[in-house]
C-alpha cells in the first residue's frame, strides 16, 4: 500500500508518526493509498522550516515572486489534464467538473501574478509642513491553510498563491480524504523555481491542526470546512493571537418567482443541486417557489430531468455521467439518514436516491438524486447542511415571505433569484442577508479578483478569500509619517500633533 507523507523543504518527505488514514476511490470503494497523519513535532518542524525560509522570501522583490507564480501557472496548464483526472479519481467528481475546479484555482494564480500592483500602498504628500505619510503593505510571516475535501485543489489555491505573492511562507494542511493532488501541485511549485521551504504540506488531522492554531510562529490561519470546525478554528486561532479567516457550511436557497422562465430555472437547478453530487458549498439545496402553480410546474419538469440523469464514476465511461459518488461510505450513509429524517418529519419524498446502485460499481459510495416537496423550517433536512444530492422544495405565497425565510436561516453563503422582473431582483439583492447573490445565475461564485465569502454562520472573521480581501488578509499595513526638516526642530510640544 502506497503511503503519502508530507511535502517539506521542496520535496516529498516521509512521516514517522506511525498514524495513517485510508484514502479511497469513491466510485469503487477500493482503498488506493494511506496518508500519514503527522505528529505535533513534525508539524512544528514544518513551521520551523517555513519560518526560516521567510527571512529570504520576504525580501525577494514582488515582481520576482510574481514571475515564479507565472511559471507555476504555465506548469499547471501543461499538467492540466492529468491533475483533473487525479482529482476526479480521488474525489469522485466527474472529469469536466474537476477541470472546472482546476480552472477556478488557476484563475487565483493568474490574479496572484498581478499582486505587485496591489502592494503599492498609499501616499499622501504634505500631511503637515514638510511632512509626508505613506503606508507599506508587508508580509506577515508563516501562514497556514486548512482545507476541506470537496475542492482538494481549488480551495488551497484560494489561499497559498496570494500568501506567497505577498511575501509570506506557507504550511498547508489538506483534507485527509483526498490529499494526493495538492502534493503534485506542490512539486510544480518547486519546478517553477519556488525556493525550498517557502511552501510546505503537512498531512494530518486535529493533532497537526492544533499545532498550527497555537504555535507562536504562525501568524495567520486560513480555513475552509464545516461550520463547527470553522468556529473552533476561529476561536482557538484568535485566542492565540493569530489573524483568522474561517469559512464554514451553507444552505443555499434559490428563489423562483412566478414570472421566471421555467426551462431556465430547471436547467440551472439541475446543475446547482446535483452537480458534484451536491458536495459544493455553493450548491443549491433549497428551491423556494412563490405560488403553487410555479412549484407544480417546476417539480414535474425536475422529476422528468432526474429520470434521464446518468450517475456513475467520474472518469472512464464513454459518456460522462452527470454526477459521481459521494466522498466516503460514512458520508453516503449520513446523507441517507437525512433522507430518512425528511420522511419522518413529514416532507413529501418524490424521488428517493437511497437504494441507488451503479452496475459494476456496487461498492461505490453512490446516492441517487433525491427530491423532496413541502419541506418546512424546523425539519432537519431544511435546517442542516446535507452536502449531498438532495433538493428540497419549499412553497411560499409571496416574495417577502421567501426573503424572510432565507434571512432567518443560520447560514448565509450563497443564494439566487430567478425572475424576469428587475425590481424583484434589485429588492432581493438589497434585502437578502447572504454574502454571494446570483440574479438568474444559480451558483454565483465570484471571480478571483473579487472576494469569496458568506455571511452569518458561513464565515468567521472579517476578511473573505482572494481578491482585495485576500491581499489585505495576507499583508499587514504599516503607516510611516516622515519629516525632512529644513531647520532644526527646537520647540518641544507636549500636546497631540495637529495641522496648524
Ligand atoms: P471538515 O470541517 O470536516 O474538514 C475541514 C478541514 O478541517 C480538514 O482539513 C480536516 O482535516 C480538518 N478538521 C476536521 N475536524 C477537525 C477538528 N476536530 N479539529 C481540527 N481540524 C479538523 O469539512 P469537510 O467535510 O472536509 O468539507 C465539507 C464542508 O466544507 C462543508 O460544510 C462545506 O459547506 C464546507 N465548505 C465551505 C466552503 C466555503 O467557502 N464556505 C467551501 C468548501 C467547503
Amino acid at each position: 500500500m502506497n503511503t503519502l507523507g508530507n511535502f517539506i523543504n521542496g520535496a516529498q518527505t516521509p512521516s514517522n508518526s506511525g498514524r495513517f488514514s485510508p484514502v479511497y476511490n469513491p466510485a469503487t470503494g477500493q482503498q488506493t493509498l494511506q496518508v500519514s497523519l503527522s505528529s505535533a513535532d513534525e508539524t512544528r518542524e514544518a513551521i520551523a522550516i517555513a519560518d526560516k525560509a521567510f527571512a529570504q522570501w520576504s525580501k525577494v522583490t514582488p515582481v520576482r515572486r510574481a514571475r515564479i507564480l507565472f511559471r507555476f501557472k504555465t506548469l499547471l496548464e501543461q499538467h492540466f489534464d492529468e491533475l483533473a483526472e487525479a482529482i476526479s479519481l480521488e474525489h469522485g467528481k466527474v472529469l469536466s467538473d474537476a477541470k472546472g475546479e482546476l480552472t477556478r484555482g488557476l484563475e487565483v494564480v493568474e490574479f496572484a501574478c498581478g499582486i505587485p500592483h496591489l502592494l503599492k500602498g498609499e501616499y499622501s504628500l504634505n500631511v503637515g509642513t514638510h511632512v509626508d505619510s505613506y503606508s507599506l503593505m508587508q508580509p506577515l510571516g508563516v501562514c497556514a491553510g486548512i482545507s476541506p475535501f470537496n475542492f482538494p485543489v481549488m480551495v488551497p489555491m484560494w489561499m497559498f498563491p496570494i500568501a506567497l505573492a505577498c511575501g509570506n511562507t506557507f504550511v498547508m494542511k489538506p483534507s485527509e480524504k483526498d490529499p494526493s493532488v495538492i502534493m503534485k501541485v506542490a512539486e510544480l511549485l518547486t519546478a517553477a523555481g519556488l525556493p525550498d521551504g517557502v511552501f510546505n504540506i503537512v498531512n494530518g488531522d486535529k493533532q497537526a491542526v492544533d499545532v498550527l492554531l497555537t504555535d507562536d510562529r504562525v501568524q495567520a490561519v486560513s480555513f475552509v470546512g464545516s461550520t463547527p470546525i470553522a468556529e473552533y478554528i476561529y476561536t482557538t486561532g484568535s485566542m492565540h493571537g493569530k489573524r483568522v479567516q474561517a469559512l464554514g457550511g451553507a444552505k443555499n436557497h434559490m428563489l423562483v418567482m412566478p414570472d421566471a422562465d421555467t426551462d431556465q430555472v430547471v436547467s440551472a437547478l439541475m446543475g446547482a443541486a446535483y452537480g458534484s453530487a451536491g458536495e459544493r458549498c455553493m450548491a443549491i439545496s433549497v428551491a423556494v417557489c412563490v405560488g403553487d402553480e410555479a412549484a407544480d410546474q417546476l417539480i414535474s419538469q425536475i422529476k422528468q430531468e432526474i429520470s434521464t440523469m446518468l450517475v456513475g464514476p467520474g472518469t472512464g465511461l464513454k459518456q460522462e455521467p452527470h454526477m459521481g459518488p459521494l466522498i466516503s461510505k460514512v458520508h453516503a450513509e449520513k446523507v441517507k439518514h437525512y433522507i430518512d429524517s425528511g420522511v419522518k418529519d413529514g416532507a413529501d419524498l418524490l424521488v428517493d436516491g437511497r437504494d441507488f446502485k451503479v452496475a459494476g460499481h456496487e461498492q461505490g459510495y453512490f446516492v441517487g438524486p433525491t427530491l423532496f416537496d413541502n419541506v418546512k423550517p424546523g425539519m432537519r433536512i431544511y435546517n442542516e447542511e446535507i452536502f449531498g444530492p438532495v433538493l428540497s422544495v419549499v412553497r411560499v405565497n409571496s416574495f417577502q415571505e421567501a426573503v424572510d425565510l432565507i434571512n432567518a436561516h443560520e447560514f448565509g453563503n450563497g443564494t439566487s433569484i430567478f425572475t424576469a422582473n428587475g425590481e424583484s431582483a434589485r429588492q432581493f439583492s438589497e434585502q437578502i442577508q447572504v454574502g454571494m447573490v446570483g440574479i438568474n445565475i444559480p451558483i454565483p461564485v465570484p471571480m478571483a479578483f473579487h472576494s469569496f465569502g458568506g455571511w452569518k454562520r458561513s464565515i468567521f472573521g472579517p476578511l473573505n478569500m482572494h481578491g482585495n480581501d485576500g491581499v489585505r488578509f495576507f499583508t499587514r499595513m504599516k503607516t510611516v509619517t516622515a519629516r525632512w526638516p529644513k531647520n532644526d526642530i527646537t520647540n518641544h510640544s507636549f500636546s497631540m500633533p495637529t495641522m496648524k
